[in-house]
């Protein structure tokens, strides 16, 4: 499943590529990834052009001119891919976005997915993106915006970063070694984390997921122009590594059970603190 890292590298190359363009067509087959139906859709869309491109969390953000957005979240997982006219197209796809110069993109969704059309003044109502939190590439995502955020809380760290209200962008893949590099066991209270504790776990959450944009996202997902990240599972320090030494102490990494989702961790290195 695509997280910040993901969408971050995908929404940078769609801006540099399609930015400018404007909309000449959408095939869109599957409808019930639209917000409104189909006809509607690409009549509204037909003839915008595309002012920029960026991402918040997992969404990707299309400004389009005039004054639209065209929302777009992957969900567990799909390509979206670029086209020249000299390209073929994928064999499979539900939505394909066709520019004026005969270039364009194409949506395979794996699973779920939501292509949104939304007035630049009703955005902030959109239910989906209105309520995200700050995504931690953004630059208000300071040291002291995070502070703040975990200011007075209560819940479990991994409960509290991993909720898109809170941050938008990590998922259960990358929070994996967020804590990891913390030290921080995925289940601690807010409430009992030290200031140290608190920069250290915001500098961990910058250096993991800068380091993944860096190569590119994960390895099974692939960007705008079909090519794989160079994130690789065995580039993980804890993260769906079961049984391997831990990085820091040899200890084996143990698989356990976090709410709804599973937590790798260091036993040693990430010991639950009680208050
Ligand atoms: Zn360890």
């Amino acid at each position: 499943m695509p997280e910040l890292p993901e969408i971050t590298v995908i929404s940078r190359q769609m801006n540099k590529e399609i930015r400018g363009k404007r909309i000449l067509d959408i095939e869109a087959k599957q409808p019930k990834n639209l917000n409104m139906p189909v006809a509607k859709f690409v009549k509204t869309a037909k003839g915008k052009t595309v002012k920029a491109v960026a991402s918040k969390g997992k969404w990707i953000f299309i400004k389009l001119n005039p004054a639209y957005y065209m929302l777009i979240n992957l969900g567990m997982g799909a390509e979206l891919l670029h086209f020249t006219p000299n390209h073929k197209l994928p064999p499979k796809y539900q939505f394909e976005l066709t520019f004026t110069d005969k270039t364009g993109c194409t949506i395979h969704f794996q699973w779920f997915g939501y292509i949104h059309l939304i007035p630049e003044k009703d955005l902030n109502k959109h239910k989906l993106t209105a309520k995200l939190g700050i995504s931690p590439t953004d630059k208000k995502f300071t040291l002291e915006h995070f502070q703040k955020l975990l200011a007075n809380r209560k819940a479990r760290i991994k409960n509290f970063l991993i909720n898109q209200k809170n941050i938008a962008g990590i998922g259960n893949v990358y929070i994996q070694d967020i804590l990891f590099k913390a030290k921080l066991h995925p289940n601690q209270k807010i409430s009992t984390l030290s200031e140290k504790e608190i920069n250290n776990l915001y500098n961990a959450i910058q250096t993991t997921l800068n380091h993944s944009i860096q190569l590119g996202g994960l390895a099974y997902e692939k960007d705008f122009y079909g090519q794989k990240g160079k994130l690789t599972i065995n580039k993980f320090l804890v993260g769906y590594k079961t049984g391997k030494p831990c990085p820091t102490c040899k200890t084996p990494i143990t698989k356990i059970k976090t709410g709804s989702t599973s937590s790798y961790i260091c036993p040693k290195c990430q010991p639950l603190k009680q208050p």
